[in-house]
């Protein structure tokens, strides 16, 4: 890895879980055994974040997987970073790709939520990626540096986020991107913050790779230079499988 923080390993659950598989996932995670040197987090749907904060050992730390952009108040269906800081939550995934393209989410909301999360003290994994065609048509560096601005637009800082590169076209396909393909985006990734933030937060930040990571594959992609971690979504609704990928640091 080239960022200079610890390795960091996301579970996103998605819209999947019962109490019971839920209690039954998080008793795996607490039996698990966890490298110390890396930085673990679960993302719940929000209706099983207290059930798993109250159950789940201090050693992961919990996420949600979306937030309201500002205050709570008249917002139907939303949740508010307060609501969530008040349910223990530490951290929150902006701009997965299915909140993009199924939902309708667009850069500039995403980095207006960005903001207003980061200036209340939840820490946010920021996600970009390329649809399938933007890749064939050679436009994904075009695309990620797109939504990168968005959030550079919108952030009080940068210390407290962790950029989730996740090609679409990977994303619960079974189709992971090589290593290579992952790396090249990292490195343009950090090239593009050195260029557009600063060479500190370039040399600083974790750039994470998402997209049908499982413990088969996690090895040779957690090799790669610019990799400093994983978001793991399918792989993450079985614990011993996401451990095996937390402990792949290198
Ligand atoms: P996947 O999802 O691991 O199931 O491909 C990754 C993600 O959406 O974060």
């Amino acid at each position: 890895m080239a960022g200079t923080g610890k390795f960091f390993v996301g579970g996103n659950w998605k819209c999947n879980g019962t109490k019971d598989s839920i209690s039954k996932l998080v008793s795996d995670l607490n039996s698990a055994k966890l490298e110390a040197d890396v930085d673990v987090v679960v993302a719940p749907p929000f209706v099983y974040i207290d059930q798993v904060k109250n159950s789940i050992t201090d050693r992961i730390e919990i996420s949600a997987q979306n937030s309201w952009v500002g205050k709570g108040g008249a917002f139907t269906g939303e949740i508010s970073v307060e609501q969530l800081k008040d349910h223990g939550v530490k951290w929150v995934i902006l701009g997965h790709s299915e909140r993009r393209h199924i939902i309708g989410e667009k850069d500039e909301f995403i980095g207006k939520k960005a903001g207003y999360a980061l200036s209340e003290g939840l820490g946010v994994i920021a996600c970009i990626g390329e649809l399938l065609e933007e890749r064939e048509a050679g436009k994904t560096f075009d695309v990620c540096f797109q939504q990168l601005k968005a959030f550079a637009d919108a952030v009080p800082s940068w210390d407290n986020i962790v950029i989730a590169y996740e090609p679409v076209w990977a994303i619960g396909t079974g189709k992971v991107a090589t290593p290579q393909q992952a790396q090249e985006v990292h490195v343009a990734v950090r090239g593009w913050l050195k260029n557009n933030v600063s060479a500190e937060v370039a040399s600083k930040i974790r750039i994470i790779y998402g997209g049908s990571v499982n413990g088969g594959n996690c090895a040779e992609l957690a090799k790669q230079e610019d990799i400093d971690g994983f978001l793991v979504g399918g792989a993450s609704l079985k614990g011993p499988e996401f451990a095996t990928i937390v402990n792949s640091a290198t």
